[in-house]
């Protein structure tokens, strides 16, 4: 592969804005990056390609650690030949690394489709997969089949993991159900996330989870029992533990963009993650949809459940929760780039190789235009085709 240089660009480091910047890939890596404005290239290789980029902004390609669908296709059936739309069409929108997430359903159904998405995993076309029930509150359940729920007994959490045979990242549920403590000491002793999420669990509940190795909170404020000044609830105590991150669905429906500034003032970008939880009909357009075993409207870019008022997962992309975060909620866009990256990957253990734009780390970049919006994708330093932009 002939090595890359990014010329004149506004480089998006996790501590701030390097203008008039350059970066060096070669061989799918970044091996050498400015640190200062203006700082002198490197001496290179005559067969070097040069990309002038004008002051375009250039931030490492986003992870997206919770999204089960796009671009018309979806990762809960479990289908292949789905979940690599899936990929692709987030590619196109700057996700270099993604978690795929599947929805609560029959036990015999969920092990099924793990074990076809596994193979995915295996590829290096997803980065893992996540189980979004059934351990989850029936009160709480959101956009999740009640009637499917049920208690993470440890022999059924075995039996899922043995179906992903090691693909399975991270299992949200809720700690207060029976089995919930337990559930959550054993994936830490697998080194799988137990993420705390579509939970009812008081405040007290969540710390002890915390407190058992659970690092990670699912889509904080939706789906959980909300902040009470008497019963502080799980939002606080996530927001408040320094080894949780928190994901938030940063559409401007989910949470309110003021309130996606007090998780940021809360925890700081280092500990909030920008997810997009999108379904289906991202990218795709209004209409009837099926999440898991449940129908779905998509009303102005609004998932929410036909029979009922829940949000049913967003038609949002990384890029554009990126946006959102620095046009809606104030956040700067270091800040919110090191949410759309870094910390996701601080998340799912791939720090040291993705994540933000060091020397070393994989060259996973994206290349903004002047309205913030993606204008080309490197994964692994080669050019990623953008689909026409909807
Ligand atoms: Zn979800």
């Amino acid at each position: 592969m002939p090595s890359l240089l990014l010329r004149n660009a506004s480089l998006v480091l996790p501590d701030g804005i390097v203008e008039r910047g350059w970066l060096l890939v070669e061989d799918g890596l970044i091996t050498a990056a400015a640190a200062a404005p203006g700082q002198p290239e490197p001496d290179l290789d005559p067969r070097t390609a040069v990309h002038e980029l004008a002051g375009r902004h250039v931030v490492p390609g986003f992870v997206d650690m919770h999204v089960h669908g796009g671009g018309g296709a979806t990762f809960t059936t479990g289908d292949a030949e789905q979940a690599a739309t899936v990929a692709r069409f987030h590619l196109g929108h700057g996700t270099t690394t993604m978690v795929a997430s599947t929805v609560t359903g029959e036990l015999s159904d969920i092990e099924h489709h793990v074990g076809e998405l596994s193979g995915l995993v295996q590829d290096g076309i997803l980065a893992g997969l996540h189980l979004e029930g059934p351990f989850i509150s029936k009160a709480r359940c959101g956009a999740h089949d009640p009637a499917l729920l049920r208690a993470p007994e440890p022999a059924v959490l075995r039996r899922l993991l043995r179906a992903g045979a090691g693909t399975v990242r991270m299992i949200t549920l809720a700690p207060e159900l029976e089995h919930g403590l337990d559930a959550v000491r054993l994936l830490t002793e697998e080194n799988v996330i137990a993420a705390v999420g579509h939970t009812d669990a008081t405040y007290a509940q969540t710390r002890e989870a915390i407190g058992l190795g659970a690092p990670v909170g699912t889509h904080v404020f939706n789906a959980m029992r909300p902040v009470h000044h008497r019963e502080p609830g799980p939002v606080t105590a996530l927001l408040e533990q320094d080894q949780v991150i928190a994901e938030v669905v940063n559409d401007g429906l989910h949470v309110h963009p003021s309130v996606v500034g007090l998780m940021f003032a809360a925890a700081g970008a280092h500990r909030v993650a920008l997810i997009t939880d999108a379904m289906v009909a991202a990218g795709v357009g209004d209409g009837e949809y099926v999440l898991g075993s449940l129908n779905v409207q998509v009303r102005d870019g609004e998932a929410r459940l036909a029979d009922g008022d829940s949000l049913a997962g967003s038609t949002l992309t990384m890029d554009n929760a990126l946006r959102n975060a620095v046009r809606l909620a104030g956040i700067p866009l270091a800040d919110a780039a090191v949410s759309a990256s870094l910390t996701p990957a601080r998340a799912l253990g791939l720090a040291d190789r993705i994540g933000s734009l060091e020397a070393g780390k994989q060259a996973d970049l994206v290349v903004l235009d002047e309205d913030l919006r993606v204008a080309s994708v490197l994964r692994k330093g080669e050019r990623v085709e953008i689909p026409s932009p909807f």
